[in-house]
């Protein structure tokens, strides 16, 4: 046998038998081989897919990984994030698999001229992982909607028999129930972060787009935190005197949650300055704190869900790293950015942007929200 016979042969059974999943294109976007662990995939036996071009499907239009795919039909190595494909959608055949959630990798293949030859694809079936984090998220979605209902109860009591204490004159049993509000205020504000993340990973955030003055909006949030503390003193500095049409409430949710983190991880120093600016197409929101700063390694990831820094003195503070996942996807939502810049030890600034004129992309229908005037 000649040694390029030998090659072929080693290639094809490496090819047919691999357990991944690999499919074969054109440059053109045409299907032209595929192996055994795709047609088990997918429950599709090679001839049924005909006429199959993946650079004419919309599904993966719709999914927006197209554009990835289409960088690795251009010549690029490209990870192609995980969507949940149907196949009949696309192509007739019958009893497809149709409920898989894949991650695909392209690589293209060039000649000795540098021109592509063929593209191969191999698709990692993360179905699995899918439905772990589904079932948490639902987990979570139920059991945080269940406590809801018997907190809010507890709250109205504890605030009657605090304000009948008082009234009585039982000012040490007033008080008690006052720290008791206090602490269900905590436990509603973790609850209501693990409803909104739950919205988030389900799609299902809404936001609202109105028109508000923001130093107005600024001062409201900033006073209402200052009673939050005796310890530290919140300075504003400069005005944007500027209208914006965002979503006040939401906003409002992440100045607060900058706001309580600048306070909560400041606990030796006072000074907090809340800094606000314009230019041409954006206000800017910073809050500067003086306490226990980020790692540098860390910053990247603080956007992450769950995700917390730990470190002897970080563990010491209460939280369930979720204020900055929903910050975040509050600002993205509103086309915002939010970053951090901090030196450890020295304190940290969070920052956002807000587009003067937001214009809201809800996730479920994909729909501009009706910019809504109230002048
Ligand atoms: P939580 O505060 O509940 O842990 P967040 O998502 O708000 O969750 O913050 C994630 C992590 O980022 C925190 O656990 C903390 O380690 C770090 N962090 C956030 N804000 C600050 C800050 N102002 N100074 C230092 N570290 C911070």
């Amino acid at each position: 046998m000649r040694m390029i016979d030998t090659h072929l042969l080693l290639f094809k059974t490496i090819f047919a038998q691999s357990p991944i999943s690999t499919q074969i294109f054109t440059p053109d976007g045409e299907t032209i081989l595929v192996n055994k662990a795709w047609e088990k995939l997918w429950n599709i036996r090679f001839p049924e897919l005909k006429s199959y071009n993946i650079l004419n499907d919309q599904q993966l239009v719709e999914t927006s990984v197209m554009t990835a795919i289409k960088k690795g039909f251009k010549g690029k190595i490209v990870d192609v994030p995980a969507i949940q494909y149907f196949p009949e959608k696309t192509v007739s055949v019958k009893n497809a698999v149709s409920d898989r959630w894949v991650a695909a990798k392209i690589f293209p293949i060039k000649n000795a001229k540098g021109k592509i030859t063929h593209i191969v694809l191999q698709h990692t079936d993360v179905s699995q992982e899918k439905k772990v984090e589904q079932d948490k998220n639902d987990f979570i979605g139920i059991a945080t909607h269940e406590l809801k209902t018997p907190v809010t109860s507890l709250k109205a009591y504890a605030e009657v028999l605090e304000k009948k204490f008082a009234k009585n004159g039982d000012m040490f049993s007033s008080k008690q129930l006052g720290k008791m509000n206090a602490q269900l205020d905590k436990l509603t504000m973790l609850i209501s972060d693990l409803l909104d993340a739950t919205k988030i990973e389900s799609g299902k955030l809404r936001m609202h787009q109105e028109k508000f003055d923001f130093d107005a909006f600024v001062v409201e949030i900033v006073e209402e935190m200052q009673r939050t503390t005796f310890r530290h003193t919140l300075h504003i500095e400069g005005k944007t005197k500027q209208k914006v049409q965002a979503d006040r409430e939401r906003t409002g949710q992440v100045l607060t949650n900058l706001i309580s983190n600048a306070i909560k991880y400041s606990p030796h120093t006072e000074k907090i300055i809340i800094k606000q600016s314009i230019d041409s197409e954006n206000v800017r929101l910073c809050v500067q704190d003086f306490g226990i700063g980020i790692p540098e390694n860390n910053k990247e990831r603080l956007f992450e869900r769950f995700y917390r820094i730990s470190g002897p003195k970080e563990n010491t503070f209460p939280g369930l790293g979720l204020g900055l996942y929903i910050s975040n996807e509050i600002m993205k939502r509103q086309k915002g950015l939010l970053w951090v810049e901090s030196e450890l030890g020295k304190g940290s600034t969070f920052c956002f942007t807000l587009p003067i004129n937001a214009k809201i992309k809800n996730p479920q229908n994909n729909v501009l929200e009706e910019e809504i005037q109230h002048d």
